[in-house]
């Protein structure tokens, strides 16, 4: 038998917070952000779920290649643009729309030759000084591109650094405004934290927003905002279930290190997951875990492939007992139950995102078509 460890994804979670994406930012197109393996979650197993957006937007040309595979003819955008010159070759084969953020890649567009002249999405660096010309050298970005015959379409967009933050867009998006207001062309500037706390500006809004993490159900403003409070649902539970129990005395001692030690006489369970699988190993005792769909902690170091969780106040718990890491739980009694991605990743000291890109290979992962029990 497998490990008892899998991981779930949810492609009805997936096709509403597409739809709380479109909610969000009314009339705008949407680019389904599906870089890093679509966060984690596998671009293949997420396709079903999000092929409603207007495009997806990645970075690895051979993520680009899979969505061509499973038939998608609609946008597809590099949101860090070509690499190198040969890219482009890549770009004109497939069909794909580039970001253009430094001279370059113009350099690498004007000796490109193709049939097929490109779309690009023009990057300014607004203030974030990641990628992108800076304000004063985005319209010669832009006269620049406009000449070259290898260009036929020029969008606008740039990158918010504090759209989850108090600090807020406005400063970048005056910046942005300023340069560019006189230009043509499309603008996309919101990513999930823009689209769900700003996007309600059209102009901020623009004409294509750029979720991501949000459409995996995981909010962008932990702990300000839950998920819950963006109306969003977990597209990927983690789950596994207990393969031992432990009674403990008290001053026995729990793991690697003996982290946890019992104050009492307790029972604790042992779940088949650890630090290979994706599971922060600096999770904390206190981490919270279901076990049969009730909150417990997590008490000892995380290992390499288990886990210890106090069953103290479980008492039915027991060897199979299902154990949810993160995601949905089992019903209890007809209630479904939760444990937010994001609440993990609070007590690990990290966000949702960082949890569900690092779901490891060897997870066994099962994809749920809508409306599976
Ligand atoms: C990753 C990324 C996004 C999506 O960000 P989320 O916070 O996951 O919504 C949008 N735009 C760009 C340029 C990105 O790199």
């Amino acid at each position: 038998m497998p490990r008892p460890l899998e991981a779930l994804i949810h492609l009805d979670a997936l096709q509403h917070n597409l739809a709380r994406a479109r909610q969000a930012a009314p009339d705008a197109r949407v680019w389904a952000v599906v870089k890093a393996n679509g966060y984690g979650h596998g671009v293949e197993r997420v396709y079903e779920g999000l092929r409603g957006a207007d495009g997806f937007a990645l970075l690895d040309i051979a993520e680009a290649e899979k969505l061509r595979r499973l038939d998608w003819r609609g946008p597809i955008l590099l949101i860090e643009g070509a690499f190198d010159a040969r890219d482009l070759e890549w770009c004109s084969r497939l069909g794909l729309w580039h970001t253009v953020h430094c001279e370059q890649q113009i350099d690498w567009l004007a000796l490109h030759k193709t049939e097929w002249p490109h779309h690009v999405f023009l990057k300014m660096n607004s203030g974030m000084n990641r990628l992108g010309f800076t304000p004063d050298a985005f319209r010669n970005a832009w006269v620049r591109l406009s000449s070259l015959p290898q260009v036929d379409e020029i969008s606008l967009m740039t990158h918010f650094s504090d759209a989850d933050g108090p600090l807020g867009i406005s400063r970048q998006f005056e910046v942005f405004q300023r340069a560019s207001h006189d230009l043509p062309g499309e603008r996309s500037l919101c990513n999930s934290a823009a689209t769900l706390r700003h996007a309600t500006d059209p102009a901020v809004r623009g004409d294509w927003v750029r979720p991501g993490v949000m459409l995996y159900g995981a909010s962008p403003d932990f702990p300000e905002h839950s998920a819950r409070h963006w109306g969003l649902q977990p597209a990927m539970t983690l789950r596994s279930r207990l393969i031992g129990v432990q009674h403990l005395k008290a001053g026995d001692t729990v793991g690697y290190g003996s982290r946890f030690t019992a104050d009492r006489d307790m029972r604790i369970g042992v779940v088949a997951c650890g630090y290979a699988d994706g599971y922060p190993r600096h999770a904390p005792d206190g981490t919270p875990v279901l076990v049969d769909g009730q909150r417990t902690r997590l008490i000892g170091r995380v290992s390499m492939d288990m886990i210890t969780v106090d069953l103290s106040a479980l008492p039915q718990a027991q060897p199979a007992s299902e154990v949810t890491l993160w995601g949905q739980g089992p019903d209890l009694q007809g209630q479904p139950t939760e444990l937010p991605i994001d609440e993990v990743a609070h007590h690990c000291g990290t966000i949702g995102y960082e949890l569900m890109c690092a779901l490891s290979p060897r997870v066994h992962v099962d994809v749920r078509a809508p409306h599976h029990d």
